[in-house]
């Protein structure tokens, strides 16, 4: 059988590196082909820190053909453009065509633009891309208010304007407001004048806690110098410009969009059934509803839940549903029947800069230091597993 993964990230990655160790186990000569349009699997859990932060920036990712280079994956470098589900291909840009006996989704979302003027006007934070631009774009703010006496225009380059209080806004606000010591030091610029302001439309940050982690949120935000900004909606976006509701207008070099995700247009575009964001629905088996030989998991997925509506998109599900992936390929190469797959909620943690966190791992609420030693001790875990066993 010829499977193809598209998508090495926390899914896509951990289903390819399973379903290999399974076959080669088994001492079955299955092709594994996985797909991803960078040459790198990227830890978008630490991108903050890349944004903003002085530890290395190359700490985001893993080359991929290194990762794999003693497994039987094939990796290929593309991105995909197109399913062709009635030829069972997949379609590059670049041209090429993968033909496969089973296809698995992992393509992660996409980051939802709701309100005119935010795709143009603003960065996101999706992809190590996405962070060394950010970052780039700050130290040029910051150098810029270091060269001009004129305290406007200071404030201006010197304001952040963070849209969206869920894990995305409030770790890179946390992370940046503890950087900006540094960057005001190596630029030159007044550190007065630096101004950070994370604005939420509803009424809660994190709000997949509950209220307290919004509290502690604020309060260590608050701790930080970051301004939160509740009950909070913009309604359109010009360069250097928010406008929120009531014609309030907040003036900032550097806007973040945090507000949202969709799914991938390229489901939808291939006639996959999609729910209203876009998002590719599956089953209990985390096989796509009328395509029983295209399986889904993942940010990219509205897999059904029996407790919670719908599973979250975090990255502890997304890797477990790449592992339960493993064992399905597993089982459809070799005939058998498929399980259904059982989410487990393990919580999550959500750092607000270097020395505050605040999560619910395995239901039970923490915050301060001691989720912080939590939090990376999980993300030293998740590195372990990024290895090929012999
Ligand atoms: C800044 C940030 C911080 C976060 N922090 C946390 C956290 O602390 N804890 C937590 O649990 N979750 C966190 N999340 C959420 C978590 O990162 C996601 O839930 C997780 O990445 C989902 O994994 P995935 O495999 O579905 O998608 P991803 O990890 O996004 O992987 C998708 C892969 O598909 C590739 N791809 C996309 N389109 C194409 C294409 N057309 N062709 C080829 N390849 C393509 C991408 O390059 C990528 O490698 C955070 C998210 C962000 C943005």
């Amino acid at each position: 059988m010829q499977i193809v993964i598209l998508g090495a990230g926390y899914a896509g990655l951990r289903a390819a590196i399973d379903l290999d160790h399974l076959l080669r186990e088994r001492k079955r000569t299955d092709t594994v082909i996985l797909v991803d349009q960078f040459p790198y699997h990227q830890l978008v859990q630490v991108l903050h820190h890349t944004v903003a932060s002085n530890a290395p920036v190359q700490d985001a990712i893993y080359d991929l053909a290194a990762l794999l280079r003693t497994s039987g994956v094939r990796f290929v470098q593309g991105r995909a453009s197109r399913l062709a589900l009635h030829e069972r291909q997949v379609e590059l840009e670049d041209g090429q065509r993968l033909a496969y006996d089973r296809l698995v989704i992992t393509l992660g979302a996409e980051t939802a633009y709701q309100v005119p003027g935010a795709q143009a006007h603003t960065l996101d934070l999706r992809t190590y891309e996405h962070a060394l631009r950010l970052r780039a774009h700050l130290i040029a703010q910051f150098t810029a208010a270091a060269k001009t006496t004129d305290p406007n225009e200071q404030r201006i380059l010197l304001t952040t304007a963070i849209v969206g209080g869920s894990y995305t806004g409030c770790q890179l606000a946390g992370e940046l407001a503890a950087w900006v010591d540094d960057l005001c030091r190596e630029t030159g610029a007044p550190r007065t004048q630096v101004r950070i302001a994370l604005i939420e439309r509803g009424h809660l940050l994190l709000q997949e806690f509950g209220s307290w982690a919004t509290r502690e949120a604020e309060r260590a935000l608050d701790a930080l110098g970051v301004s939160v900004y509740l009950d909070t909606a913009v309604e359109s976006v010009e360069p250097q410009t928010l406008r929120v509701e009531g014609k309030r207008v907040l003036r900032a070099a550097t806007l973040v969009w945090a507000a949202g995700v969709k799914g991938p247009d390229l489901l939808r575009e291939s006639g996959l059934p999609v729910d209203a964001t876009g998002h590719v629905r599956t089953d209990r088996y985390l096989r796509v509803l009328e395509n029983p030989l295209i399986f889904a998991a993942g940010d990219c997925a509205a897999i059904p839940d029996l407790v919670e509506g719908q599973v979250p998109a975090t990255a502890s599900y997304a890797m477990r549903q790449g592992s339960h992936l493993a064992e399905t390929l597993l089982a459809e190469i070799e005939g058998r029947s498929i399980r259904t797959y059982e989410p487990v909620r393990l919580g999550g943690l959500v750092s607000l800069g270097p020395e505050y966190a605040v999560g619910n791992p395995l239901g039970v609420p923490v915050s301060g230091y001691p989720a912080v030693l939590m939090k990376k001790g999980i993300e030293s875990w998740y590195r372990s597993t990024l290895t090929v066993k012999a």
